[in-house]
């Protein structure tokens, strides 16, 4: 009987394990073959602003280079698509924030917590790269779940002590990360009074993606970005922010402080990459038409779990990909 249960148990593990396999074949994301010195670039989030979009995450990006995985910006319903994409729950050890506004950091409870205590269990520290207040808000966080922390890790599950770690520096504009042959570098931004607010460049093997974070045109992110292969940029629609936000007052603000697709188009201009996504922007069709109204190049408008492979070329796939309300 005993040798019953352990044959079925053995049967039933085996099962689950192909299982398992199975439903990742067919995921975008970590599955595929990696690219030789090349870049993968994941949209899990794309959504704007701090409104709750249905069916949409709020921005969040996944890089992956050689044997590095760093995400950057932790917004609303990012770990759903994560996993959506194929993704193991602890993918994402590594964390870098543009700024400390809510719509950016709203999810990085989720990231701190569920990987680390569903198997399979986080059991590496998490790092965190931002702006200044980046680890007074982690230590904050630590604290703030202080009961399920101790619980889990101390009396009832003996989750990793390892894993609930947090490592979280402020940053400084330059070169924030370099390990095995991937470089971050760290630009300054222009996100009105929200200082300092960053834009990050990633490189690897001669190509590189660059994430402007929020900002209105920004001569340092054109300077720090010259030649990228890919650069995720963010955009508002005008017309439609005039419908969400009467007061002209408050709209102004709102612009003073983005990127219209007018002015993206002189972004793009400048920096001349191989590829221009827009993500976190409503993603209205207007915004890559009147952009491609003052620019010529490849532009695209980023969606949920859309899939950017940076090598020889630069090809980009949407599989999975949520339709966008219009
Ligand atoms: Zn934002
Ligand atoms: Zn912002």
């Amino acid at each position: 009987m005993v040798g019953m249960s352990l044959l079925r148990r053995t049967l039933l593990g085996v099962l689950l394990l192909v299982g398992c396999d199975a439903t990742s074949a067919q995921t975008p994301g970590h599955t595929e073959a990696k690219l030789p010195n090349g870049i993968r670039v994941t949209l899990l989030g794309t959504a704007s602003g701090p409104r709750v979009h249905v069916g949409l995450a709020g921005t969040s990006t996944l890089v992956e280079a050689g044997s590095e995985r760093l995400l950057f910006d932790a917004g609303r319903g990012f770990m759903q698509n994560l996993v959506k994409a194929g993704f193991p729950m602890t993918a994402a050890t590594k964390l870098f924030l543009t700024h400390l506004h809510s719509d950016h950091v709203v999810d990085i409870p989720d990231l701190l917590l569920t990987p680390w205590s569903a198997a399979p269990e986080r059991k590496v520290p998490l790092e965190v790269w931002g702006p200044d207040g980046t680890r007074k808000m982690m230590s904050h966080l630590v604290e703030a779940f202080a009961f399920d922390i101790h619980v889990r890790r101390d009396v009832d599950e003996s989750f990793s002590p390892d894993g609930i770690k947090v490592v979280a520096q402020d940053i400084r504009p330059g070169k924030v990360f370099e390990r095995n042959g991937v470089t971050v570098t760290a630009f300054p931004v222009t996100h009105g009074l929200v200082e300092p607010s960053y834009g990050y460049r990633v490189d690897y093997g001669g190509h590189s993606v660059a994430i402007s974070g929020d900002t209105s045109p920004s001569d340092n992110l054109v300077a720090a970005c010259k030649g990228v292969d890919v650069l995720i940029h963010e955009a508002i629609d005008l017309d439609l922010l005039r419908q969400l936000v009467p007061n002209r007052q408050r709209r102004d603000a709102i612009v003073a402080r983005h990127t219209t697709p007018e002015q993206a188009a002189g972004v793009f201009k400048k920096v001349s990459p191989r590829l221009a996504v827009f993500s976190h922007s409503p993603g209205t069709p207007a915004i890559v038409e009147q952009t491609k109204r003052f620019y010529s190049g490849r532009v695209e408008m980023g969606r949920d779990l859309m899939v950017i492979d940076i090598g020889d070329e630069v090809r980009f796939r949407s599989a999975n990909a949520e339709s966008r309300p219009q």
